[in-house]
């Protein structure tokens, strides 16, 4: 367990600046969602972090220690990428256990750690099986357990779900909180995908051009977006915008309801034209316009509604986001 922070951290390839002056920091035990699109700089924060990078600039403080210096084995960091090469010849405790073998310890406690490993990781039946003979879900955890064997400080994963197939990622996610928990290992993990984020983080950190544009829990991420970059990166659907009297207003889907389901004095109301309902079955996404601009509507509930048709919608006034029309920062009253 420690805490992780960043200063002023840079990393410029020539002209590109993956990384380009993050401060943060990373609380003892706490699970951290980097999320970004393709490209923003979260794969090289991470090398950063694990000094598989020499910064362009900044420090990198680890439980209160500059390591800026130190070579990423002398970090405590250990780290799961999304092509966790398991090696192919070794049973699944000769995987686990290679990091401890490396460093030349006794046998007996070789055993201990792994097999702790593998029980944190429900993976103890399958020690002696070859990665060939187990699931993609079972060896993905074999490589965590793997980077868990040495009882890491900091954990940093990098999008270690991508390989699974929608289902699997799913009990996946839910597993790697549990022992994330459980363990209480101070964690990084990079993801793209935001379901995942939401799900996983503490915290989440959104990045955008080598710099984090907001950090927060999810619900803040969500409901509380500082600009319109995060308003429109997370949420599936989007966040709705329209400009009206020199601002962006930004109103979620689920916001944008039939007026008659919204008291009228406490709300904007727009008219909105129909242009078609996708059904999809606990949920309806109406796709259509107001005033011009593209809109979507998600709706929970089975009020008939047609495409093609135009008709009153409305938004609360509590759901409206104000945004700066030409910096996308959020405006606040
Ligand atoms: P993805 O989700 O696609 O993995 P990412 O957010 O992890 O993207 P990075 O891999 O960190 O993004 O890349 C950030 C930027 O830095 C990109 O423009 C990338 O092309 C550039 N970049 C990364 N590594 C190098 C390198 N070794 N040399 C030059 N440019 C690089």
């Amino acid at each position: 367990m420690a805490n992780v922070q960043l200063i002023g951290i840079k990393k410029h390839f020539g002209g590109v600046k993956a990384v380009d002056g993050i401060d943060l920091e990373i609380k003892d035990g706490e699970f951290l969602a980097l999320l970004g699109p393709s490209g923003s700089g979260k794969t090289t924060l991470m090398r950063l972090v694990a000094g598989l990078e020499e910064p362009t600039g900044g420090r990198i403080v680890i439980d209160g220690a500059d390591v800026n210096d130190l070579a990423p084995r002398e970090r405590g960091i250990a780290m799961v990428f999304q092509s966790y090469a398991l090696y192919p010849h070794k049973t699944v405790f000769g995987n686990i256990s290679f990091p401890l073998s490396v460093e030349k310890m006794p046998k007996a406690e070789m055993q201990k750690k792994a097999e702790w490993a593998a029980g944190l990781l429900g993976i103890g039946h399958l020690l002696d099986r070859m990665p060939s003979q187990i699931s993609g879900g079972e060896r993905q955890r074999v490589a965590i357990a793997r980077a868990l064997v040495r009882k890491p400080k900091v954990l940093l994963m990098d999008e270690p779900l991508s390989n699974l197939d929608a289902k699997v990622r799913h009990t996946a996610r839910e597993e790697l909180k549990l022992f994330q928990r459980e363990i209480n290992v101070t964690t990084i993990y990079v993801t793209h995908d935001q379901a995942e984020a939401m799900g996983l983080g503490d915290r989440i950190a959104v990045m955008h051009d080598g710099t984090i544009r907001q950090i927060g829990t999810p619900e803040a991420i969500y409901h509380d977006p500082a600009n319109t970059f995060v308003a429109g990166f997370v949420g599936i659907p989007p966040m709705n915008f329209l400009e009206r009297e020199g601002v962006v207003i930004g109103f979620r889907p689920e916001a944008l309801l039939p007026a008659e389901a919204v008291p009228a004095e406490e709300s904007m109301r727009l008219r909105f034209i129909v242009e078609r309902v996708e059904d999809l079955g606990s949920h309806r996404l109406v796709y259509g316009t107001i005033g011009g601009t593209k809109v979507i509507a998600n709706l929970f509930f089975r009020t008939p509604i047609a495409e093609g048709e135009e008709r009153d919608f409305a938004v609360s006034n509590r759901d409206l986001r104000r945004f700066d029309l030409r910096t996308g920062e959020r405006v606040r009253p």
